[in-house]
């Protein structure tokens, strides 16, 4: 795990952000990966602002995934969530939001058909725009200036002005949530998720091997829905789905400002998203990130990399879910290819052993980031699968359930992960390669990513 040296903690608790013991405790810890505002106005009354905006997300919303996470901790679900290394403010439109909503929803349909299980769709989505940055400062052509950290901070144009950290960005990230999320509640509710509507999900993307794979699942899903409709099956129940909004709690001012008392049950939850996570860099078991998301109801992930212990695990067990609350806690381990096949199996057999129930999902993304010849920040697809793969040999070897999978994936025909069925290679990524952080699958790989999975998991006992 990387360590920064502390940014200055930010001293005052905001004005106007709801009240709660313990709250504002992190203020007193360790904080790691914050950014540094250059303006105290424009920050304290960003602060202001977001203290004084609707949520974003809703309480009850929040305890339904916790209940279908618990689900899927105890074998019946299955966690599929999905979406940008970094979201960014000009990349919140209508096609690129609709795109990766149709990847991730054909991806279930094929999770679904083919492993018979339920699985909760999740977004890197409608919050995901703060980075943690292993280096405070990048270089290019000996010009040295503070490192992209996400557009809730700064810009990703390599300028003085553009990389300075701005706190109106944190305004500007909570309203392209707001939208971002109103759009895929349109989508997912208002029609356009209805299983019958399968085939659709496919069009304007280019064919390609698994695009005819998933036509072909798409038919046979077509011929079941129509002889249940002639039994006369109620549909109401195909027409929506749930889907749920989630991001790294990364810059802990924003988390705060937007973290509401429920008048239900009179606990706070971080109205930012559904489900938060703790990223590898900021999951000290003593420091602030740790210490803010023990206090808030959302279900919390924690990345494990694979540097992590099966002390840490059980610490952040203890930190984290002292109350063994089904579904609160998942572990998302990011170990890379050639890791997770020996660095799993003893945090999951001592996790176990000591009684604790957690959701087990991977990420087969973040232990195998590589450069490609051509200098570009890339993946191999044969190692991404890799280790989905190993993932599930190790969970079948101990008797425990492989829950979910965390991917960082597109809708759109970018070039940035080399290989899948119709390879890609380095020289795509001079035309195609759309990232602004980590390297993304793309459409055709996330399907292909699916029927492997599907696959796995159907075969799982
Ligand atoms: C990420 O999810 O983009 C990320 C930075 O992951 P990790 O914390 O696992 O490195
Ligand atoms: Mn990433």
């Amino acid at each position: 795990m990387t360590e920064l040296s502390a940014s200055a903690p930010v001293s005052t608790p905001q004005p106007g952000a709801a009240e709660y013991p313990g709250l504002d405790a992190w203020r007193d810890l360790p904080v790691v990966q914050q950014p540094t505002w250059q303006d105290s106005k424009v920050y304290e009354s960003s602060l202001a602002e977001l203290s004084a905006l609707p949520p974003l997300v809703f309480a009850g919303e929040v305890d339904v995934l916790r209940g279908r996470l618990a689900e899927a901790a105890e074998g019946r679900a299955f966690l599929l969530q999905g979406g940008d290394c970094a979201e960014t403010f000009e990349g919140a439109t209508a096609d690129k939001i609709s795109a990766r909503v149709r990847t991730i929803l054909q991806m279930a349909v094929v999770l679904t058909y083919g492993a018979s299980l339920p699985v909760i769709k999740m977004g890197r989505m409608a919050g995901q725009f703060a980075k943690p940055r292993s280096s405070n400062d990048e270089t290019r052509d000996g010009v040295t200036l503070p490192a992209y950290r996400g557009d809730m901070v700064n810009g990703f144009d390599f300028t003085p002005e553009t990389r300075g950290h701005d706190a109106s960005r944190l305004v500007r990230a909570y309203h392209t949530s707001a939208s971002t999320l109103n759009l895929i509640r349109a989508f997912t509710q208002g029609g356009f998720a209805d299983l019958r509507l399968v085939h659709h999900w496919n069009k304007g993307f280019t064919a390609n091997p698994a695009h005819s794979r998933y036509e072909s699942l798409a038919r046979e899903i077509d011929r079941a829905v129509r002889f249940m409709d002639a039994c006369g099956a109620d549909f109401e129940a195909l027409k929506r789905v749930e889907f749920f909004a989630s991001h790294e709690a990364l810059v802990l001012d924003y988390e705060r400002a937007l973290t509401r008392i429920d008048s239900r049950t009179g606990l706070p939850y971080d109205t930012s998203g559904h489900f938060l996570w703790i990223g590898e860099r900021t999951r000290q078991i003593d420091g602030a990130h740790v210490d803010f998301l023990s206090r808030v109801r959302n279900p919390i992930g924690v990345k494990l990399g694979p540097t992590s212990t099966a002390d840490d695990a059980l610490r952040l067990i203890d930190k984290l879910d002292p109350e063994r609350e089904p579904g609160r806690l998942t572990f998302i381990t990011r170990m890379g290819a050639g890791n997770i096949r020996e660095k799993l199996p003893p945090l999951v057999e001592k996790v176990t052993a000591s009684g604790a129930k957690v959701l087990w999902v991977t990420d087969p993304m973040h232990g195998n980031t590589v450069t490609s010849p051509n200098g570009y920040k890339t993946r191999n697809f044969d190692d991404v699968i890799d280790e989905v793969r190993g993932f599930f040999e190790v969970h079948k070897g101990l008797g425990t359930f492989p829950g979910g999978m965390h991917m960082e994936m597109t809708g759109d025909d970018v070039a940035e992960c080399l290989g899948g069925a119709d390879p890609i290679d380095q020289e795509a990524f001079l035309d195609r390669y759309e990232s602004v952080c980590d390297p993304r699958l793309n459409h055709m790989q996330s399907l292909e990513m699916a029927f492997l999975v599907a696959g796995a998991l159907s075969k799982r006992s």
